[in-house]
């Protein structure tokens, strides 16, 4: 069966109820037309999702929808911002009516979960690709820069790494893994948890942060650049699952860690005499955060095994690497 471009639209993508009172006109017409609070600057980030190369071809249109926010939002996250709207440009090689259908259901179940409404988007035929632009808010002045880390402060991360690279393994059969392991990991890499609330959390007084879409290691070291710093990352300080840690060994668990991307958790840095705050709110809204390094006066992101330099393979996911 044939569908227009515009039935597509209206039967999956327009929905009236859970609108926002900031949006004056929503999807339908040539522009959406939005307000942004007189006193919070307008937080704005894209991410692009291709088959084959950011999800394995015959992904579930549900975790593909799952990843495209999760994604996302995460860059919101890491901002400190609260997220608003989104828009939504999906590329297709054919419009199969069942896949748009498990797409958009979770598409509108998670807008709704974060409060978020679509505000428009592009419906275009050609390679299947989902990019989606997220705007959120932040109170002016208090946005989580990556320029902000001074030689002292601790580096931390908010919950386990590594399980989301390991979970790519698994779903790429280069790694067994059975029952509550696997299925954890899979998880993990299938359906990641943007942290959100974390990233609000910590507007009280990190110093600056970023999500870990590329390995510790990479992004921390985006961090040292955009603050003119270094870093020293205590590789027996780096949080790992249980999971990680059953399904191989420590230094393959360790390596993903480090090196491995999807986790979509966040690495900020905090001054000491912030910690303890930051600790807390942290807590409030229910995220552990772990200190795994310090920020130095040298450039570069060192890291130390029982007091010893470790060397990496890799340093991280880089599209046009050769
Ligand atoms: P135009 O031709 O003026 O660019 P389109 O025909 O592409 O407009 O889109 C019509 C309306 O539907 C616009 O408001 C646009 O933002 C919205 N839209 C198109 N595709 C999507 C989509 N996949 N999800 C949400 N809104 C969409
Ligand atoms: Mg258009």
């Amino acid at each position: 069966m044939s569908v227009s471009e515009f039935n597509i639209i209206e039967q999956f993508f327009v929905r009236k109820e859970g609108d926002r009172r900031d949006v004056v006109l929503g999807i339908g017409d040539d522009c959406a037309l939005l307000n942004v609070p007189s006193d919070q600057c307008l937080a704005v980030s894209m991410d692009t999702l291709n088959e084959g190369i950011h999800f394995l071809s015959g992904t579930a249109p549900a975790d593909i929808a799952h990843k495209a926010i999760a994604v996302n939002l995460s860059d919101l996250a890491a901002m400190g911002a609260e997220p608003a709207w989104v828009s939504l440009s999906l590329s297709m090689p054919t419009a199969e009516l069942g896949w748009l259908q498990s797409f958009s259901d979770t598409f509108h179940e998670l807008l709704h979960h974060y409060g978020l409404q679509v505000i428009g988007g592009d419906t275009t035929r050609g390679p299947l690709a989902i990019t989606l632009q997220v705007h959120g808010f932040v109170p002016e002045g208090v946005a989580l820069k990556r320029s902000g880390a001074k030689a002292g402060d601790l580096v931390c991360v908010t919950g386990t790494l590594g399980d989301a690279a390991l979970g790519l393994l698994i779903a790429e059969h280069r790694l067994a893994a059975q029952g509550e392991v696997r299925d954890h990991l899979l998880t993990r890499y299938y359906r990641p948890e943007p942290r959100v609330a974390a990233g609000i959390a910590l507007r009280v007084g990190a110093s600056a942060a970023i999500d870990v879409s590329d390995g510790l290691v990479a992004d921390l070291g985006h961090i040292c650049k955009a603050s003119e710093v270094g870093a020293v990352i205590n590789a027996d300080d780096i949080p790992l699952s249980e999971a990680a840690t059953s399904v191989t060994t420590h230094e393959r668990a360790l390596d993903c860690a480090l090196t491995g991307g999807d986790d979509y958790e966040l690495c900020f840095t905090v001054s000491e005499d912030n910690y303890r705050k930051v600790q807390s709110a942290l807590e409030s809204v229910g995220v552990a955060c772990y200190a795994v390094g310090r920020i130095s006066g040298k450039s570069g992101v060192r890291i130390l095994k029982d007091g010893e330099p470790l060397e990496l393979n890799k340093s991280g996911f880089d599209h046009f690497a050769s």
